[in-house]
């Protein structure tokens, strides 16, 4: 991998060079130094980064979610796996695999807090005899979300594309 490093002298943008700086306060000709530059009309610019040569891979992560949108996701002594939270194995992800159909957070997010984060054209906005949301601060909080899996399987229906 190699490092570079850029640098050079731009003029500063604040004062446009002059070292100077007119505010409201400095009339009749009167300037004080630009504070940006000290008045010298000159930044240094020091850039420095890597040359990207592919994604790198880490052996810290052992699966991937396509969003979070705010639940703690980690194993839960007995109770909970990774998998619980939706997700795909990272080793499928890296080769480039899509997230599989229903690997949204199911368990703990219903559809429309979800696809809120993941993809707002797929996030529903019932409003019907069979289901209507409700938003009031949080999701977790409308009528429905006990009974969230409908919700889910009324998505596959009607956005799942069949899957
Ligand atoms: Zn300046």
């Amino acid at each position: 991998m190699s490092h570079n490093v850029i640098e050079f002298d731009e003029q500063c943008k604040a004062c446009k060079g002059t070292g100077l700086y007119f505010g409201l306060a400095e009339k009749d000709g009167a300037a004080v130094i630009c504070q940006i530059c000290k008045g010298t009309g000159c930044r240094h610019v020091k850039i420095e980064y890597d040359d990207f040569e592919g994604r790198k891979t880490t052996e810290k992560c052992e699966r991937v979610f396509e969003t979070n949108p705010g639940i703690v996701i980690g194993r839960n002594k007995e109770e909970f796996e990774l998998s619980d939270f939706g997700g795909m194995f990272y080793k499928e992800w890296v080769r480039g695999l899509p997230f599989p159909a229903k690997s949204e957070n199911r368990k703990f997010i219903c559809p429309a807090w979800w696809y809120q984060s993941a993809d707002y054209y797929k996030k529903p906005d019932w409003n019907d005899k069979d289901r209507k949301c409700i938003f009031t601060g949080s999701f977790s909080k409308c009528d429905y979300f006990k009974r969230k899996n409908e919700c889910w399987e009324r998505w596959d229906r009607e956005y799942g594309n069949g899957k």
